[in-house]
């Protein structure tokens, strides 16, 4: 418990460094005590194979000089001495199990107890630090006992030595992956620390800085990218939020100033004249309801902007119907204008119906107002171009400079400033025109010739 609560409180940094030191460590570890106990194996099997072969060679030796009894063996004890190796000891036994003969090279007999055998055995002992590998043997040619005792001394001293070099080499091995871990890590972690110092810098100065981004294109990098196109993206909206506020403070602004000073006006003087007093009135009135419109359109923007398409609403509109309906509201209220439907092809549309008819009251209620005295007339097609349902409003009114239409779509913004107050528009209808097409799938452009009039095109996906 106490163990997990510290690692889980540790710096990455850290954990990558103790992990990769941890793994190295186990994994020569395990291959050292392999490796040794692979050697261990080989050596004694190598001893025992040499015992063996020492076996042979004095059977053979007995059988050919046809020695029978024990006695004799002493006048061989010569040979013996010469064909016994180093740290080795031969000794032979009578059927009582007395030595009979003893040649010693560096293994005094007295280290191992002698015992008679009926069959071969091998055995390892140990006299205080040797390690003594006995082969022991029943005579074939008469009546006793061979013992053959080697001191594997020399393989000892090699896998002790073997034994220090290994733990020396593990623990520089440990201390080098430590090292290397901690190297790896603060590499692999800069970026990360980028990022944190950055988000730092953010709280403190504001969303203008960014992560430092290096051209390796690694998953760290391109997090760092991301983050930076997130801050981007955030910093744009912000910054849109704040214009936005902005522009409609400033638009509010007009029409209070105006009725502040039509009401101190009054307050000053005006009371008691009633054609002052019946103009500021009808001036102020008429500002309110600019006001009224005012938040009107700001209330519909900030809903086609932040409304994602709820398709549960969604219907298939018969494009000609609204129109149609559209049209007849607006030849109601302008009876001098003629509004056209031109082409008119039946289409159906995926959308809110209530949506379409906002657009379409829009434009034609700008057509309608930026219209020239003799060019009375407004038309409106609808027709079908692939899979895209295609609605045209033209006018003839005094169209829009070329260099302007990019902007007539962006909040607030007016051609003809003058103008356009004075017809009651507050430069908000494309916007949220824009917006609510946009949410459908669809686009809106328009065309325009300075003095001859506009052409304003929706596209929108149609039903099949
Ligand atoms: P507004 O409420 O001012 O009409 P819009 O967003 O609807 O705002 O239009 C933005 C500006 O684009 C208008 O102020 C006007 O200058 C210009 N505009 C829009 N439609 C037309 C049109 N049919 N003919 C000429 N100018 C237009």
């Amino acid at each position: 418990m106490k163990w997990s609560s510290l690692t889980r409180k540790l710096p990455i940094k850290w954990k990558l460094t103790i992990w990769s030191s941890a793994l190295l460590c186990i994994l020569f570890v395990s291959y050292n005590i392999l490796q040794y106990v692979v050697m261990e194996k080989w050596s004694i099997n190598y001893e025992k194979q040499n015992s063996k072969h020492q076996l042979i060679e004095l059977e053979a030796f007995f059988k050919e000089k046809s020695i029978r009894t024990p006695s004799e063996l002493k006048s061989y004890a010569q040979y013996f001495a010469t064909i016994n190796e180093k740290n080795q000891l031969i000794r032979i036994l009578d059927d009582k199990g007395k030595p009979v003969l003893i040649v010693s090279h560096s293994v005094p007999s007295s280290w191992v107890k002698p015992k008679r055998v009926v069959s071969l055995q091998y055995e390892i002992t140990y006299h205080q630090q040797e390690r003594l590998l006995i082969l022991r043997s029943p005579m074939t040619t008469f009546a006793g006992t061979i013992e053959i005792v080697r001191n594997m001394e020399m393989f000892d001293d090699f896998q002790e030595a073997f034994f220090f070099v290994m733990v020396a080499t593990g623990i520089g091995a440990i201390i080098l992956s430590f090292l290397g871990g901690a190297i790896i890590a603060k590499q692999l972690l800069v970026n990360v620390q980028a990022m944190t110092n950055t988000v730092k810098r953010i709280k403190k100065n504001g969303l203008n800085e960014r992560v430092p981004v290096n051209d390796t294109n690694d998953e760290l990098a391109q997090l760092g990218k991301l983050f930076n196109d997130l801050m981007d993206d955030l910093e744009q909206s912000f910054l849109q939020q704040k214009q936005f506020v902005e522009d409609a403070s400033h638009e509010l602004r007009t029409p209070l100033t105006i009725i502040k000073g039509h009401l101190t006006m009054l307050n000053r003087w005006g009371k008691n004249d009633p054609n002052v007093l019946n103009k500021s009135l009808q001036s102020s009135l008429k500002e309110v309801e600019r006001l009224n419109q005012l938040v009107h359109e700001l209330l519909e923007l900030s809903r086609a902007e932040s409304e994602s398409p709820d398709t549960t609403e969604w219907e298939t509109v018969d494009v000609s119907m609204v129109i149609d309906q559209v049209i007849r509201n607006f030849e109601n209220v302008y009876t001098d204008y003629k509004f056209r439907k031109i082409r008119s092809e039946s289409l159906y549309i995926n959308m809110v119906a209530r949506h379409l008819e906002q657009v379409l009251v829009i434009l034609l209620d700008n057509a309608v107002k930026y219209g020239q005295e003799n060019q009375k007339e407004v038309h409106v097609s609808t027709y079908r171009m692939q899979n895209v349902a295609k609605i045209e409003v033209k006018d003839f009114g005094i169209g829009i400079p070329q260099e302007e239409i990019p902007y007539v779509f962006h909040r607030f913004y007016r051609v003809d400033k003058a103008r356009s107050r004075k017809q009651g528009g507050n430069g908000l209808g494309l916007a949220i025109a824009k917006r609510l097409v946009e949410k459908y799938g669809g686009t809106i452009s328009i065309e325009s010739k300075e003095g001859q009039g506009t052409t304003v095109i929706l596209t929108f996906p149609v039903v099949r």
